[in-house]
């Protein structure tokens, strides 16, 4: 379902009546994670003023330790949403657990982001394919384009089309930064899938100063949109400090993507 070979044109996602894939880009901005109800309210007035038109933050982390901040769950999710609607942004949110898909599905998030740990969560894959909702597939860190494409397959073969490739940066020999980008897996999956491909430049270089060479990379080999983290006060963000933008520098990032092309 997912493959060129079945449907030749781009598939363009609605989201709220926001369009992903064809000939625009869109990026989704805001923080790593949801932490107090001022930063998400913060975050969405800077995301918008920037000029993004969807908008991200975790509830539920993955984090490498157990005794790493977890997220703040469905009290997360309550203040992303007010933060958002007060905006009129959509949210894009990770979902990591099957048995919290109805309470997404109640607080109506916009797009499910699955996660780079669990590309391959099968049951996860499965269940979301039976929503209508828009999917972010992110790349397994180790994740050959054979394995996301038929991870994909997984979400398409339930009845939910609504997907979207995200490359986030593989695992690789070098430790100078997080994640390598695999800019060439962009062409790739263009011709491999008629699904919309977006980049995260933020895990895939863990800093903040790598961001817009990484976008600008990421447009460059035809990436449909953008996911990259931000907070109102990068110092103090309570997950991945290192690699979010301050409101500042998304505004740069946004007036210099529209310089180079159709950013929606
Ligand atoms: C994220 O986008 O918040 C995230 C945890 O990313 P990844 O799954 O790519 O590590
Ligand atoms: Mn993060």
């Amino acid at each position: 379902i997912v493959a060129r070979e079945w449907h030749k044109e781009n598939s363009v996602i609605d989201i709220k009546g926001i369009k992903l894939g064809g000939n625009t880009i869109q990026v989704i901005g805001g923080p790593c994670s949801v932490e107090t109800q001022q930063q998400m309210d913060e975050s969405a007035k800077f995301v918008k003023a920037a000029g993004c038109r969807l908008m991200r933050g975790g509830a539920f982390k993955p984090r490498t330790s157990p005794y790493s901040f977890q997220g703040k769950g469905v009290e997360g999710l309550e203040m992303f949403r007010k933060a958002a609607d007060a905006q009129g942004l959509p949210i894009v949110t990770e979902l990591m657990d099957v048995r919290m898909l109805d309470t997404f599905l109640e607080w109506d998030v916009d797009v499910i982001q699955i996660g780079t740990r669990n590309m391959q969560n099968f049951d996860l894959l499965k269940e979301v394919g039976h929503t209508n909702k828009p999917v972010i597939l992110k790349r397994g860190m180790s994740a050959t384009v054979s394995e996301w494409l038929m991870a994909a397959e997984y979400i398409a073969a339930g009845g939910n089309h609504n997907i979207i490739f995200c490359e986030r940066g593989v695992r690789s020999f070098e430790t100078y930064y997080r994640n390598m980008l695999d800019v060439t897996a962009i062409p790739v999956l263009k011709k491999e899938t008629h699904l919309p491909v977006i980049v995260d430049p933020s895990h895939a270089g863990g800093k903040a100063w790598m961001v817009p060479a990484l976008s600008r990379a990421a447009i460059a080999a035809g990436a449909d949109g953008l996911l990259v983290e931000m907070h109102p006060k990068p110092c103090e963000a309570w997950c991945d400090a290192d690699q979010a933008l301050n409101p500042d520098e998304l505004k740069s990032l946004m007036i210099e993507l529209k310089g180079i092309a159709q950013v929606l």
